[in-house]
């Protein structure tokens, strides 16, 4: 839950001021506007939140949407799935879905005003040539040959580019500005350019679609946006986004500039994203391993451990990178309050309770999640013979190492305290632990004065679940694989991002669980159910281990180190 009593970030101050002075008759209405190129990601996610959360906050309201404007990258398939992902994390844009493609109509009108107002004009140089006369930030552009074409001829002139009659690139529509203005955005930007293509939304009614600076202001003008808040990159177009504005006397919101996220050992930019999934780095878009939306829920990140992370990060000036460690921990403390405990056994153990008899099966209590007596008890079947961990037994355990050993008795949890008798092996290789039960600690419970070190989960052998886990770990080896001098980023991909083991074993109140359904495996870490899975194939992934690295960083940055 929001607290209102949050400390105002600057954005908030802004919507704070602009309330007192009645700017915007008191109203706030932001947007959530993407380019449906590519999934969204954490940093997306970043901008969501901000949006749609500031709106909820003020009583307001938050549009989505797609800034569809481009025409050669963009896709049907993207926008629904950046639907589906923007309700996923948790947020409703209501009757509020808008394509920037709906406005060309209005964006042209707009256009052909500029035009005739003489602060707009048609321009035949080329894109070369354009680049070449803005000049530079330490030189004035020059005016190109062609801007002190008549109004009439302009107008003539972008009508017929309009109607299809010249080829790409052959011209293009450019403000009026000032080609030695300080802010290189403002050398007569190019509002519109020729592209025969088809575009997903509006077929083949335009070739000419219009440039990101001129659209977006025109697309929060018409939707009444009060703040457009974009990232920090966008601060030099800012005056250009006014200047649209006021040079036509339309509605104007405010554009609000903060840092974009970026999070260590990963890649955010879809771009970059894109690298990986053509080149077969990871398996899609929704590889667990990626920063993507559908990858951390893929992963088994609850999209309520995201929203914290956005929250608690906050909005700043300054562009910085998150600890990926400080998401972890956030995913963590979430799954420990909300995910279910089963019993896994992820490298399997056989051991054989000798005492047992064979034909015997008890069950006994276990308790669904520590932190949430509401979440209740199940019934775990215990028979003779079970399932360990591979690492919970050493032959020749050094001091410190309780778990078990040969004649030492450990406790099975909430089953029974065991005695290892005896390791079998085969070729050398340990195959089978022979054990006794003592029949008095029925529930795991020692008798008075007797000391048992360590505790150990089970899987009971004729009972259990085989499942396939895949461990995943950080994507890339250094923090920051885009700033290593003469590396391309993809060669520093870390090689035990992905592991698969195949032969573990759960407890079968797992063959409840659907895909995407989160747990933890007692002492092992956070699990989710892989889409993959099918009737008889239980494919699991491991969402993040118990150690919480985010102390330990922490402690590091205190120190200085
Ligand atoms: P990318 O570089 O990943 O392609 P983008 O900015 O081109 O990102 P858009 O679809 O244009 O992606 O972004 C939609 C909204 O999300 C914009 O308002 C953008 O500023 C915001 N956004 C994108 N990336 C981040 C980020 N890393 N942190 C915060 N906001 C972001
Ligand atoms: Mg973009």
């Amino acid at each position: 839950m929001e607290s209102k009593e949050a400390p105002r970030d600057f954005i908030r101050k802004i919507i704070d001021e602009d309330n007192k002075s009645g700017r915007f008759g008191g109203r706030v209405h932001t947007r959530f506007p993407p380019e449906p190129n590519g999934f969204l990601h954490i940093g997306h996610a970043k901008s969501i939140c901000l949006n749609f959360g500031i709106a909820k906050e003020y009583g307001g309201l938050c549009n989505l949407r797609f800034d569809d404007t481009n025409p050669l990258k963009e896709e049907q398939d993207y926008v629904r799935a950046i639907e589906e992902d923007v309700k996923w994390l948790g947020f409703d844009w209501e009757d509020r879905l808008f394509f920037a493609s709906d406005y060309f109509g209005k964006m042209y009108e707009h256009a052909v005003q500029l035009v005739k107002a003489g602060k707009a004009y048609v321009d035949d140089l080329t894109a070369d040539e354009i680049r070449d006369y803005r000049g530079t930030l330490t030189t004035p552009g020059r005016d190109s040959p062609f801007r002190n074409r008549s109004a009439d001829e302009n107008l003539n002139l972008l009508e017929r580019m309009r109607a299809g009659e010249f080829a790409d690139g052959a011209k293009v529509l450019r403000a009026k500005i000032d080609m030695a203005h300080p802010n290189l955005n403002m050398r007569d930007p190019v509002m519109y350019r020729i592209l025969h293509a088809k575009h997903h939304n509006t077929g083949d009614k335009w070739c000419i679609y219009p440039m990101y600076d001129w659209a977006h202001g025109l697309e929060d003008s018409i939707e009444g946006i009060t703040h457009s808040i974009c990232t920090l990159e966008f601060e030099d177009h800012r005056p250009l986004y006014d200047w649209y504005l006021d040079a036509l006397g339309v509605y104007h919101p405010q554009q609000i500039e903060f840092a974009r996220l970026a999070l260590t050992y990963t890649v955010m930019s879809k771009r970059f994203l894109l690298q990986l999934i053509e080149k077969g780095y990871v398996r899609g878009w929704d590889d667990p391993r990626l920063p993507t939306l559908r990858g951390l829920r893929r992963r088994g990140y609850p999209p309520t451990a995201i929203r914290t992370l956005c929250e608690r990060i906050g909005v700043a000036k300054v562009n910085s990178t998150v600890d990926i460690e400080f998401l972890e921990h956030c995913v963590r403390e979430d799954l420990n309050k909300t995910a279910p405990r089963f019993s896994g056994v992820l490298r399997p153990l056989r051991i054989v309770i000798e005492n047992y008899p064979e034909d015997k099966m008890e069950e006994f209590e276990a308790v669904n999640n520590p932190e949430d007596p509401a979440a209740g008890k199940r019934k775990v079947p215990f028979s003779r013979v079970l399932y360990i961990e591979q690492e919970d037994f050493m032959e020749n355990p050094p001091p410190k190492y309780y778990r078990l050993a040969p004649g030492r008795e450990v406790r099975l949890r909430y089953a029974y305290l065991i005695t290892c008798k005896e390791a079998v092996k085969e070729n050398g290789n340990l195959v089978e632990l022979r054990c006794t039960v003592d029949p008095d600690t029925r529930g795991g419970n020692a008798p008075e004065g007797r000391k048992v070190k360590s505790t150990l989960h089970w899987v009971s052998a004729a009972h259990a679940v085989d499942a396939e886990v895949r461990l995943y770990d950080k994507l890339f080896t250094v923090p920051d694989p885009l700033a290593q001098e003469g590396m391309d980023f993809k060669d520093l991909i870390n090689p035990k991002s992905k592991e698969v083991i195949t032969a573990c074993k759960a407890e079968p109140a797992v063959r409840g669980l659907k895909p995407y359904d989160r747990f933890q495996f007692e002492r092992i870490g956070y699990f989710c159910v892989d889409p993959d899975t099918t009737n008889d194939h239980l494919v699991l992934n491991r969402t993040a281990t118990l150690r919480d690295q985010w102390a330990a960083i922490q402690e590091r940055g205190q120190s200085g180190k």
